[in-house]
């Protein structure tokens, strides 16, 4: 007897697209199977609170968020586990997938929401303050610092909206950029320069962050005089860019040249009949929860709609 295993629908990943995909889908009578990657619950399960998740009036822990879409899920019978996926072949009309200890699962439709992860300096203090003064989403965290000081470190788009953002909210805040230039577009950076609020540090790389249970200043450095100096932050935003977590797909999907697959506009359909993308692996400019979820409801009704068409539902 064969073990590969038949479903009509599977699906890669378990943030808020990955979950809300499987709310629909088994709603639907499509008996999905989750696999929930390596970080189950995605990127939230490493945030604070959340506030900005619409139906949680007074906040709701990232983590505490995340508990509660997979029992929304679980309790219209997705199959959901707690695995990776390894390998993909979307070459034919039925689309292999396999888990990381090797079982072979032959899907109809896969919905592909693997998110992305944001991109992070790799200095040790950044691990001891996350979510400690340490963020790397001004949108999601910003409002925790307002009428403080705190520090952006990028010089591309991201940086520069997020610090023209922050200074909305905060006192002051410090744009760190490592070279004598920022690659952000001409626009933002005009915003940036002309915020009287922002101060540009040029050819400033961070030493250290410091600071006791919460984050207290950070250590930069100007390379090009060697100066030190010590900036009395209390949030410390890191802006140097996000990774869709799609290496497994882009052999065979269609992406743009950072990796993030692409779908037919207002859709989740992808280059590959049957393949569905939503969330963050998809989407490089909103990236909220919010818009995640959205998206994550819009790949199961395409998948609905797919597994009609094809009689496989
Ligand atoms: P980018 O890759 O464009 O920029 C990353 C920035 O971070 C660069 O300036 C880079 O510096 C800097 N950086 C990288 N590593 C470090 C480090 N270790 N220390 C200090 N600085 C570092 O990423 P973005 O997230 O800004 O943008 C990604 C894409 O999304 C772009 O195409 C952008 O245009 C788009 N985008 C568009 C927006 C909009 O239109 N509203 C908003 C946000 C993003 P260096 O320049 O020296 O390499």
């Amino acid at each position: 007897m064969s073990n590969i295993e038949k479903v009509k629908c599977l699906i890669i990943g378990s943030g808020p697209a990955g979950y809300t995909a499987a709310i629909y889908a088994s709603r639907a009578g499509l008996n999905p199977v989750l696999y929930t990657g390596k970080e189950p619950g995605g990127q939230l399960t490493i945030t604070n609170e959340v506030e900005n998740y619409p139906g949680y009036p007074n906040g709701v822990m990232g983590p505490e968020m995340m508990e509660d879409f997979k029992n929304q899920a679980l309790r219209f019978g997705t199959d959901v586990r707690f695995e990776m996926i390894s390998k993909v072949d979307f070459s034919g009309d039925i689309h292999k997938v396999w888990s990381e200890t090797g079982h072979e699962i032959h899907a109809h439709a896969v919905i592909i929401s693997t998110g992305a992860s944001a991109k992070w300096l790799g200095i040790p203090s950044e691990q001891t303050f996350m979510n400690k003064g340490v963020s790397a989403c001004a949108v999601c965290d910003g409002f925790f610092f307002r009428g403080q000081e705190v520090a952006v470190v990028g010089a591309g788009d991201t940086a520069a909206e997020e610090a023209t953002y922050l200074s909305k909210l905060c006192k002051k805040v410090h744009l760190l950029v490592r070279r004598d230039e920022m690659r952000a577009s001409k626009i933002m950076q005009d915003r940036v320069k002309n915020t009287p609020n922002i101060e540009i540090h040029w050819n400033t790389v961070t030493e250290e962050i410091i600071g006791g249970e919460f984050v207290e200043g950070a250590i930069v450095k100007n390379v090009v005089s060697g100066e030190t100096q010590t900036l009395a932050v209390t949030g410390f935003f890191v802006a140097i860019g996000h990774k869709p977590n799609t290496d497994l797909f882009t052999d065979s999907i269609d992406h743009d040249d950072h990796g993030y697959l692409k779908t037919v506009p207002g859709r989740s359909l992808t280059n590959i009949k049957g393949v569905f993308a939503c969330g963050d692996a998809q989407d490089s400019i909103y990236r909220q929860a919010v818009t995640a979820a959205g998206t994550g409801c819009m790949a199961a009704l395409d998948a609905e709609r797919y597994l009609a068409e094809i009689g496989a539902h």
